[in-house]
């Protein structure tokens, strides 16, 4: 572990390139199309887009939660725009993506917290574009079954959760979410049909490397195919500081680790974000 002062070298990514990504970026500039990618200036677009995957946002880009990790605005979200299922379907379309994961922001403010745009979107994608697989990575939805059953209904190949830090750090990270209702998100999922079940843990918020691994565990006795391990990253002064920066070697350990607990797929290193070689997880 190092003591947060300037990047290390290994988190220091260049720009991407490639000739997919050429070609989208034009795509998306042209058609303004909006993508977490971009908008994240995630560091791992030239790599994801040349392999066809991207990640949408729905429900709009205001929260009605308030993460200390996350830079998505947090207040009175906009009225629901039920056009924006095909507008997502079209973005993919114009795109070419053979495999998009969609999220959204929490709608605790709504009556179906937003499941039924969720499901729509599902919908609509398949329907213009029947080759494409897709990740749904949905909020908890309160862990009310009526809510998840209109995910399941629709069944994505792979439905994620994110658990975002360790049992410890729950309440500080993601203040209006509780990490059992989480586990219970993923394990009602499983049990009620999902395909392939999937979530995702930051480090370097203060975390100990036994609550990792607890953490891991608790995923696969929720019978979680699929877990991505990253760095956490302040996305600007007012969020929580990055209290570590993980090494390599750790991050590898932790890969390691997962794969014997039984994992179908482990994702962990510096710059792993959850969306991060996405397509793999279907298989
Ligand atoms: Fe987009 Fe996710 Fe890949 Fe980043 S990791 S480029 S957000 S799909
Ligand atoms: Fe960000 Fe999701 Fe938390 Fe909303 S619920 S603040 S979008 S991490």
């Amino acid at each position: 572990v190092i003591p947060p002062k300037g990047k290390p070298k290994w988190l220091r990514v260049k720009l991407p390139t490639g000739k997919k990504y050429t070609q989208l970026r034009g795509l998306v500039d042209k058609y303004d199309l909006h993508t977490i990618c971009t908008s994240g200036s995630c560091p791992n677009m030239g790599e994801c887009w040349g392999e066809g995957t991207a990640t949408f946002m729905i429900l709009g880009n205001i929260c009605t939660r308030s993460c200390g990790f996350c830079g998505v605005k947090t207040g009175r979200p906009e009225s629901v725009d039920w056009a924006e299922p095909e507008k997502v379907a079209r973005s993919i379309k114009i795109m070419n993506i053979k495999h998009a994961v969609l999220t959204s922001v929490d709608r605790d403010d709504l009556k179906d917290m937003g499941s039924i745009i969720w499901a729509e979107t599902v919908k609509a994608v398949r329907r213009m574009n029947p080759e494409t697989t897709m990740e749904t990575l949905i909020p908890d939805f309160q862990g009310i079954s009526t809510h998840l059953d209109r995910i399941l209904a629709v069944a994505p190949e792979v439905i994620s959760h994110n658990m975002e830090t360790v049992k410890r750090l729950t309440r500080e990270v993601r203040i209006q979410a509780k990490y059992e209702r989480s586990l219970e998100v993923l394990d009602y999922l499983k049990k009620n049909g999902a395909n392939r079940t999937k979530s995702g843990i930051m480090l370097g918020l203060g975390e100990e490397e036994h609550e990792v691994i607890a953490t891991m565990e608790d995923l696969r006795n929720a019978d979680v195919d699929v877990v991505t391990i990253g760095q956490y990253l302040q996305p600007s002064k007012k969020h929580l500081p990055v209290k570590q920066f993980i090494l390599p070697e750790q991050f590898k350990k932790y890969e390691e680790i997962g794969l014997e607990m039984g994992f179908r797929h482990v994702e962990s290193g510096a710059l792993v974000r959850s969306s991060y070689k996405a397509h793999k997880h279907i298989q």
